[in-house]
């Protein structure tokens, strides 16, 4: 097929084009991803239906985003009823559900116990994160504007959260990013102690670093840094865009961790593929910004905390941190058992399947492309390790289904 033949839906023209060398000029779509293997048109709990109806089993969930599994009942029939009846008014007026998914989101954020904090909506991680850089601007007042975040983060696409995202060769063809953000080494205090002064408002970090690898943060990091954050009068601000909402087999990854942040970012998984973020803070923290000092137009609009309503209702339903530990440790122990694998990282379902693959000269991307051929969602996360995150709702026997598939694509280079 080429990108002329008119009989192709526009789908179909978009993989004709991006997959012919030379032709990217007449792709509708921006090549800032690459050219994309499968069309998937359909999704049901943990599978999803390519546009020639093979099947696949998801073990990624977007990006950690439909924790819930594709099409849930109860999150669809939300969405379906809300754009019945209101998807929109501006913020300037008040709405039915972001106040009480603001609350609920409070109260999971103080495992259980209400902490009285405030929630600001976004539509993405990356804006989510712009509020906290914002908020922290204005927390630290003049000349103490630095965010302070590790290398190997992740922290978003726009220009901001660029800047805060600890990884160089993404910066470059960008330059001049937004001034005010320093970087430090992952998981080492004495660097963080170090890199403290009185320009910095805040400390950025993800509990674990997700795009960079799947890299848990320690106790004694986490608990380290709070009580730096303390000392100095710092925000600690906790980027659980990745982590948050049960992936990590508690509400949100700090908890693993026993710190009370003063700010929590979250998205992915919010909506359960419905685009909605969140920027909360404790009440002293929020109170920095004043009307006028922050908006956005779609942010916490009804659809989406229709959505959101939905989607932590069916969370709390079936205990969805407790169920993400215990799946979580019955696929790391599957995985373990195959004999390219050298390590399973991650906390709950979401893991990091380290490879040996020096017999057979690939990478894990092509390991990844080779699951997908398969029927097995997954990517590689880093060039030796594939990430896992499975929707909470498989079973021992999708479990199954994946470490057989996963076995047969290793088998191929045995
Ligand atoms: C995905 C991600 C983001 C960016 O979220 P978007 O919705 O793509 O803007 C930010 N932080 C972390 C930790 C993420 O994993």
């Amino acid at each position: 097929m080429t990108t002329d033949d008119t009989s192709a839906s526009p789908g179909e023209r978009h993989l004709a084009a991006l997959a012919n060398a030379g032709q990217f000029d007449r792709c509708p779509i921006m090549p800032t991803y690459g050219p994309p293997p499968v069309q998937f048109i359909r999704g049901e709990g943990p599978y999803l239906w390519d546009i020639h109806d093979k099947c696949y089993l998801d073990f990624l969930s977007g990006l950690a985003v439909t924790s819930l599994g594709h099409s849930h009942p109860a999150v669809a029939a939300a969405v379906a009823d809300q754009a019945n009846r209101l998807v929109h008014v501006s913020n300037l007026y008040a709405t039915e559900h972001n106040g009480l998914v603001a609350s609920t989101l409070d109260r999971l954020i103080g495992d259980g116990e209400p902490r009285g904090g405030q929630v600001f909506f976004s539509n993405s991680g990356a804006e989510a994160n712009e509020a906290a850089i914002k908020l922290a601007r204005r927390y630290g007042g003049p000349g103490r504007h630095v965010v302070v975040s590790a290398f190997q983060s992740f922290h978003g696409r726009t220009l901001t959260t660029l800047a805060a995202t600890g990884q160089p060769q993404k910066w470059d063809a960008f330059q001049p990013l937004p001034e005010g953000f320093r970087h430090v080494i992952w998981d080492d205090l004495e660097e963080l102690e170090k890199n403290i002064d009185d320009t910095v408002a805040a400390v950025l970090l993800e509990p674990i670093q997700g795009e960079g690898g799947v890299n848990p943060a320690t106790t004694e990091y986490f608990q380290g840094v709070e009580a730096l954050c303390r000392e100095r009068d710092v925000l600690f601000m906790v980027d659980e865009v990745q982590t948050g909402l049960a992936r990590t087999g508690r509400w949100f990854g700090f908890q693993h961790f026993d710190v009370s942040p003063d700010v929590v970012t979250m998205a992915k998984a919010l909506g359960n593929g419905v685009p909605i973020g969140a920027c909360w803070a404790t009440s002293e923290v929020a109170a920095s910004f004043i009307p006028g000092d922050h908006a956005s137009t779609f942010g916490g609009q009804p659809l989406a905390t229709a959505a959101a309503r939905a989607v932590l209702d069916a969370m709390m339903a079936i205990g969805a941190p407790a169920l993400a530990d215990s799946v979580g440790a019955t696929i790391s122990r599957a995985m373990a058992s195959l004999p390219e694998v050298t390590e399973v990282r991650g906390l709950g379902m979401l893991l990091a399947v380290e490879l040996d693959l020096s017999h057979a000269g690939i990478d894990a991307g092509q390991i990844a492309l080779d699951c997908l051929e398969a029927g097995l969602v997954l990517n590689g996360v880093t060039n030796t390790a594939v990430r896992l995150a499975p929707p909470f709702i498989i079973d021992d026997s999708h479990i199954a289904e994946a470490v057989a598939k996963i076995d047969g694509v290793l088998a191929a280079y045995r």
